[in-house]
């Protein structure tokens, strides 16, 4: 990997990031996981194909148009780089990417529902709207990633999508602010699935978002 000091930055936010949803217990239970930051307008830098242990010099730098330029893919990274281009494609403000199996969020897209927003972390996190269903293709096949493209072309302020019969993509401006939507995604679903038992969950008065907002403001002045 060529290491200037941006490039050296980038790498290490995204392996901490990884670290991060170890941490927070999001992460597939067998620690499938796929995660990228983007370099520039053309290239990004991607997990190898594994992503427990890993070291800020085993990414590779892939190319929007699908070439390894830099590194070593295993073949389970290599089917999804299209998945990561179509999301920096998007979205020109997209500066990571995230892909995993995260439990609850699964049983969503397992289900085939998309998973409301109806939690504070997910109202202030990044994704003040419920999260769409992408419908199935094998993964990293045309099938799926043109599904992943048609659907942030129709909700084009979404910042996840649920995988069907698959799992949960995720993308933010920084690794960091992609893995904190992972996890209150993660949380929202798991609290879903917990409310359904005691009567269901409750969506937020209207202007909430607005509220949480002002609020950030205060603080921030
Ligand atoms: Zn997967």
């Amino acid at each position: 990997m060529t290491s200037t000091p941006e490039v050296k930055n980038r790498a290490h936010q995204l392996v901490e990031a990884a670290r991060q949803l170890f941490v927070a217990g999001v992460m597939s239970h067998s620690g499938h996981a796929n995660l990228s930051v983007r370099l520039d307008a053309d290239r990004f830098l991607l997990t190898p194909g594994f992503v427990r242990d890993l070291e800020p010099d085993q990414l590779a730098t892939v190319g929007l148009d699908g070439r390894v330029l830099e590194g070593e893919l295993r073949s389970v990274s290599a089917e999804i780089i299209t998945m990561h281009s179509a999301v920096y494609r998007a979205r020109p403000q997209a500066g990571a990417v995230i892909h995993t199996h995260s439990p609850a969020a699964t049983a969503f897209a397992v289900a085939h529902r998309p998973l409301p927003c109806r939690t504070e972390p997910m109202l202030r996190f990044g994704q003040p709207e419920e999260v769409p269903v992408v419908p199935w293709g094998p993964r990293g096949s045309d099938v799926s990633v043109r599904g992943v493209a048609e659907v942030l072309e129709r909700r084009p302020t979404t910042s996840a999508v649920l995988l069907a019969n698959h799992g949960l993509l995720v993308f933010g401006p920084d690794a960091a602010a992609a893995a904190h939507l992972v996890v209150a995604v993660e949380e929202s679903a798991e609290a879903e699935i917990a409310a359904a038992a005691i009567g269901g969950a409750v969506d937020f008065p209207a202007g909430a978002l607005a509220a949480v907002r002002a609020s950030i403001a205060r603080v921030a002045a």
